[in-house]
């Protein structure tokens, strides 16, 4: 950072998805105003902004898949689409203020932990700052991932990820190959299916897909919502509750699921007649193992006449081409890939630098670990939002990350009482102790045990994602910071170096806002 002026905040976010703006507002209602969110699109919304797929929608009910401190009386459906989840989170924006602390096109390219001034110096496509605490809210689901497939380069067609659709690229009439039976793409199937001339399904893994009990929020419970904030919660209440039964059958007591996995194989017997057909699309896993999947448009969809299921994982590509593992070969047009994104190996943890001079990715070389999902050992000051191992298989992430709201307020309260110039920086040894209780308890999860390959597994075979417990338990264990789990640094008290500037975004804005949105 040399010898020049640069600004510094208290805190920096990086990212405004829910995590980042839900940090953002959390920081406000404590009172600090000296943070900027910093955010390398030119919106809000993050995953919700990005994935703007056919038929994109949140599998989770929406008066559950929302903050608890913004409901909203207006949700259209139970299970809302991806307009309005990101208007709901630019409404949130607008709602409690958050405008002047964004800062787009600012995405993080380097971050390096100062032993000397105890702070964090950013560089960013808009310019370098230092931040006393970095929230890292970049999301698992927010780098898509396409897989190196030989030949994919000599495809003269169109090619694509499900999180980076191209609107202008009209599917109709063309010969289409969807690639990968992820939520994605089973929402993508059934939405371009009757416009496309061919839909090839390149199915690696069939997938459990269980009935989806949606339908449009009536007026009149709108209604009652907005006039009896009792009757919402009461909703997400009963909502939650139910979810938070099930957990002990995925984390203990896998066996139990047997009857889910009936109710599965009847959703896809109703609507495929083919035997053939239904052979190929029965897993061979036990259900929950993989992400349950909900649609009563999938199976249906498969079932027509201009679909055509490939058993088998995509392999090469030979100019038009489609060579599948099983040596089958579809000459198609386009190439919608849908599959996924790097979750265990997320780009940003080759950015960040922490105390010890390595960096995050080279810290969790051989598996993601931190202590109650937040803080890494060597990185001081610096918290993720849905971290390691905080997960959901059921329920609302917006649970967790909630949960992870609560303990980083506690944080920065703790670091208020402890004294200027100080910084925590979490010890090796509670972050070991708390990674050895989760994978203790992982052994015994569908996820682990269930015979299947997910991305909540990392490439050495280790559950580096997934929260093995109810919500309920993680929002009392996050509840607050535990000071003997972290070393406090001190900063010596010479004069710093530099000569930091007030965050622009302290603004002082004061934040007592709270209404529907
Ligand atoms: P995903 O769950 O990671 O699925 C990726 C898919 O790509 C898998 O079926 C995988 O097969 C397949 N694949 C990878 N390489 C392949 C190849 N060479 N050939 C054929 N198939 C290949 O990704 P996603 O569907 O984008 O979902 C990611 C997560 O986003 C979800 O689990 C969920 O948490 C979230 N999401 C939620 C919603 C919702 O709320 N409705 C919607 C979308 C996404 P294998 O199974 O064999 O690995």
């Amino acid at each position: 950072m040399g010898e020049r002026k640069h600004e510094h905040v208290r805190v920096a976010v990086i990212g405004s998805g829910f995590g980042g703006l839900g940090a953002a507002v959390r920081l406000r209602r404590q009172g600090i105003t000296d943070f900027v969110v910093l955010e390398r699109a030119d919106s809000v919304g993050g995953t919700w902004r990005d994935n703007t797929y056919p038929g994109c929608a949140c599998d989770v009910p929406s008066h559950l898949y929302s903050f608890s401190f913004a409901p909203n009386a207006e949700w259209p459906r139970n299970f809302s689409g991806q307009p309005h989840i990101r208007s709901y989170l630019e409404h949130v924006t607008d709602t409690f203020g958050l405008r002047p602390h964004l800062r787009f096109q600012s995405e993080v390219q380097s971050m390096r932990w100062s032993n000397e001034e105890l702070w964090w110096e950013i560089e960013t496509a808009s310019g370098p700052l230092t931040a006393d605490v970095v929230v890292s809210a970049t999301g698992p689901l927010s780098d898509p991932k396409i897989p190196a497939v030989p030949g994919l380069d000599t495809f003269p067609g169109k090619v694509f990820h499900s999180a980076q659709w191209d609107h202008d690229y009209d599917l109709t009439g063309k010969r289409v190959a969807m690639i990968g039976t992820g939520a994605s793409a089973i929402q993508i199937v059934p939405a371009i299916q009757p416009d496309v001339e061919q839909l090839t399904l390149f199915q690696r893994t069939p997938a459990w897909v269980l009935p989806r009990a949606d339908r449009k929020i009536s007026a009149a419970e709108k209604w009652l919502h907005a006039k009896v904030p009792a009757t919402r919660a009461a909703r997400r209440g009963l909502l939650w509750g139910l979810r938070e039964l099930q957990v002990s059958a995925f984390t203990k007591r896998p066996n139990e699921l047997g009857m889910i996995e009936f109710l599965g194989r009847n959703h896809m017997k109703r609507a495929v007649k083919d035997p053939q057909l239904r052979a190929k699309l029965t897993p061979d896993y036990r259900i929950g193992c993989k992400r349950i999947l909900l649609s009563n448009a999938y199976y249906p969809a498969l079932a027509e006449p201009n679909v055509d299921v490939v058993a088998a994982g995509l392999k090469e590509v030979r100019g038009n081409t489609l060579i599948g593992s099983d040596g089958s070969e579809t000459e198609v047009d386009a190439v919608v890939f849908g599959t996924g994104f790097h979750v265990t190996d997320m780009p940003i943890a080759h950015r960040v630098t922490g105390a010890h001079g390595m960096t995050l990715a080279e810290e969790w070389k051989d598996g993601m670990e931190s202590l109650r999902g937040a803080s890494a050992a060597h990185f001081p000051n610096f918290l993720t939002i849905i971290g390691p191992n905080t997960g959901l298989g059921n329920s609302s992430m917006i649970l967790m990350i909630e949960a992870q709201l609560n303990y980083l307020c506690d944080y920065m309260r703790q670091l208020d009482v402890l004294g200027d110039r100080i910084a925590l920086s979490a010890r090796p040894a509670a972050v070991q102790q708390w990674t050895r209780t989760i994978q203790r308890r992982m052994q015994r999860t569908v996820w682990n045990t269930g015979g299947c390959d997910s991305w909540y597994l990392d490439a050495n075979g280790r559950n580096t994602t997934a929260w093995p417990g109810t919500t309920a338990e993680f929002k009392k264990v996050t509840r607050q910071v535990d000071l003997a789990e972290y070393e406090v640094l001190r900063r010596p008290a010479a004069a710093p170096s530099t000569e930091p500037t007030a965050g622009a975004a302290g603004t002082g804005v004061d934040d007592s806002t709270e209404v529907a949105a």
